[in-house]
């Protein structure tokens, strides 16, 4: 079976330590394959009997196991380059928990940036997700892929952290409840219309 692997958040931005480089080694054949996706994880092959083990040990060594496939993807975020309090690195923490690991019907990505400058391109995310100076924007319906690569359109504006999570929360279950089968997101979103969506997730 395949599994994703991924070290914690923080300030620097996705870093592994050489000693969770070692921990991916002990738990793989020598000739193993790594696969580095474009969003943030590591792909490896895994005995699906020994799962329980290996994500042992690899959370042991601070590293986070999330499934493959049509999940929800854990939270892809910048750098932090101005550090965790002025870009926000407890709310990315936050969302992270929340965002990452649920079925949902085409994989889903959710992106945040801890300033306007937007380096880690939440824009081409599903959801996007933006510190400003007065809260946090929110985008959805970003498309990275293909020749018809669109950027994510602004469905709420300055939005205050104590809104921040049931907004995101209800994105992704909207999306789980409403969405067809390996219909991917921005499709979704074009289909509902944000005007629609808007409605929805605030009733
Ligand atoms: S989005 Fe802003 S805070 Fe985050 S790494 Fe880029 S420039 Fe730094």
């Amino acid at each position: 079976m395949k599994i994703a692997v991924a070290p914690r958040i923080g300030v620097g931005g996705s870093l592994f330590t050489a000693e969770q480089w070692k921990s991916i080694g002990d738990v793989l054949h020598a000739d193993a394959k790594i696969e580095f996706t474009t969003f943030k994880q590591l792909y490896i092959d895994i005995e699906e009997d020994h799962f329980d083990e290996t994500k042992e040990k690899l959370v042991e060594a601070g590293l986070e196991v999330y499934p493959t496939g049509f999940f929800s993807k854990n939270l892809i975020a910048c750098n932090f380059c101005r550090g965790a309090e002025e870009a926000g690195l407890s709310v990315a923490l936050k969302l992270n928990e929340i965002v990452a690991g649920h079925a949902v019907p085409s994989p889903l990505k959710v992106g945040y940036a801890g300033c306007a400058n937007a380096t880690s391109e939440p824009l081409f995310k599903d959801i996007g997700i933006v510190k400003m100076k007065a809260g946090f924007n929110i985008y959805v319906g970003g498309e990275g892929k293909s020749i018809k690569a669109s950027l994510a359109q602004i469905l709420f504006e300055n939005v205050q952290e104590i809104q921040l999570i049931p907004i995101v929360e209800r994105l992704i279950s909207y999306y789980q409840q409403n969405g067809k089968t390996k219909e991917r997101y921005s499709r979704f979103v074009q289909r509902m219309t944000l005007e629609r969506l808007k409605e929805e997730i605030i009733s």
